[in-house]
């Protein structure tokens, strides 16, 4: 390929990148699902994935990126699965190792990678899409009257994604709402509080809680950095309850906040106290569940000689119980960067040998992600449904 460019809609400029700088993702106000604050994730699936696009030492340096670095998962970690109402452990989640990073910390790692060797573009956002008649070109509008031009556009533009809109039309781009919904809260507390919360038995790191009236309960530990300030530390929680689709939540956030304590009334410890402790004034942001499929035959794009595809969160937003998102955007990354090096050759190739790559690594996404979609889902009703948690 002729050169590699980033795009990225960020509000801040480029430059040193700072802690308290919001993280590469989620500032486009299409997107602001989880994007005020920065949510963790899990990851262990991708692992080999992403190590494999890295340099060598980035297994240890992603160490540094953990919720709390001091107590990084062992291989042999699981995460515990406990009965929301009387706290008895019923099972773990079967995995591999997994980690669970701080999304600005990360972003901020792979940033630091990536300015290495790409031409990164900030406070960019994208508009349209224009293909040159002569099927080698693509040119990305943006928002600023700028514009882009290159051989291939990938699109991450995650769960909203303006490209996705482009390629199969607004109707068909929207995600489907699930029958869940929830508020996500990110909250401080007293030293007394926080080490309440992370002590025995419950998990210093993550508490997961499908409760028998069928609502689901979360809680981890979100930022734990100052080891000696535990007031300093976050924490991240929700409880996700049925909600039908076609139901608009026409409460305030206030109103909301007040319905995640009373549900967490019903919960047993760490998740009575915390909701209960949770200050009226805490970052918030709610949300349905909800989920794009790239397999539906109508999901289909035309992708103008492989010019144009999808990836992460464009190509399949999808429920986060299971925590695969992230996991899938890093695998189309890994799937992505085999099928482009094996016809980039330095920028001569021919639009076919495009066409022929993109098309194999949509072939393979497409059912990959719609299954994880799929999946994700029936875990999401699963885990609000007592007799299929049992
Ligand atoms: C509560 C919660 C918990 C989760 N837990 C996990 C987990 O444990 N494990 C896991 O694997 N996944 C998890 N996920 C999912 C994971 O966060 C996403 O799958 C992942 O962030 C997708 O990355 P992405 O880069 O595709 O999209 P995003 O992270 O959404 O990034 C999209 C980017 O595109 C930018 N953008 C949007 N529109 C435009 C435009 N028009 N022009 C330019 N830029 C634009 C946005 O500003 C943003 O920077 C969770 C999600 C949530 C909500």
């Amino acid at each position: 390929m002729d050169r590699s460019v980033l795009i990225l809609h960020r509000q801040s400029s480029p430059g040193p990148l700072r802690e308290s700088e919001r993280p590469p993702g989620p500032a486009h106000p299409a997107n602001q699902c989880r994007h005020g604050e920065k949510i963790g994730f899990a990851y262990s699936s991708s692992l080999p994935a992403l190590e494999a696009l890295m340099p060598d030492d980035f297994a240890a340096r992603i160490q540094g990126t953990q919720v709390d670095p001091k107590t990084p998962t062992s291989d042999a970690d699981r995460l515990p699965f406990i009965n929301g109402q009387t706290g008895e452990r019923i099972g773990e989640i079967k995995s591999s190792k997994f980690d669970r990073l701080r999304r600005d910390k990360f972003g901020k790692l792979l940033m630091e990678l990536l300015m290495e060797g790409l031409d990164i573009k900030w406070e960019k956002s994208l508009t349209d899409i224009i293909y040159s008649a002569d099927e080698t070109k693509v040119t990305a509008r943006f928002a600023d009257g700028t514009k882009d031009t290159g051989s291939l556009s990938v699109a991450s533009d995650g769960t909203h994604s303006t490209v996705r809109e482009l390629l199969v039309g607004a109707e068909k781009a929207k995600v489907t709402p699930t029958d869940f919904a929830t508020t996500l809260c990110f909250t401080k507390h007293s030293r007394e509080r926080v080490l309440f919360l992370r002590s025995t038995p419950f998990h210093p790191l993550y508490q997961v809680a499908p409760h028998p009236h069928g609502s689901f309960g979360w809680l981890s530990l979100h930022d734990g950095d100052d080891v000696d300030h535990p007031e300093k530390w976050k924490f991240f929680h929700y409880i996700s309850y049925p909600e039908p689709r076609n139901v608009e939540n026409n409460k305030s956030m206030a109103g909301r906040l007040a319905y995640q304590k009373e549900l967490a009334k019903e919960f047993c410890d760490p998740f009575r106290s915390v909701f209960e402790w949770t200050p009226t004034d805490s970052p918030l942001w709610y949300g349905k569940l909800r989920q794009w499929d790239p397999s539906e035959p109508e999901h289909s794009w035309e992708n103008h000689d492989g010019r144009i595809t999808l990836a992460g969160d464009a190509a399949h937003p999808m429920t986060f119980q299971i925590g695969q998102g992230l996991n899938h955007a890093l695998k189309d990354s890994y799937e992505l960067c085999k099928r482009i090096e094996g016809f980039s050759n330095s920028g001569r190739f021919s639009s076919e040998q495009r066409a022929t790559a993109i098309a194999a690594y949509e072939n393979e996404m497409r059912p990959r992600g719609g299954e994880e979609v799929r999946l994700s889902e029936a875990n999401s009703i699963a885990m609000h449904d007592w007799e299929k948690v049992m």
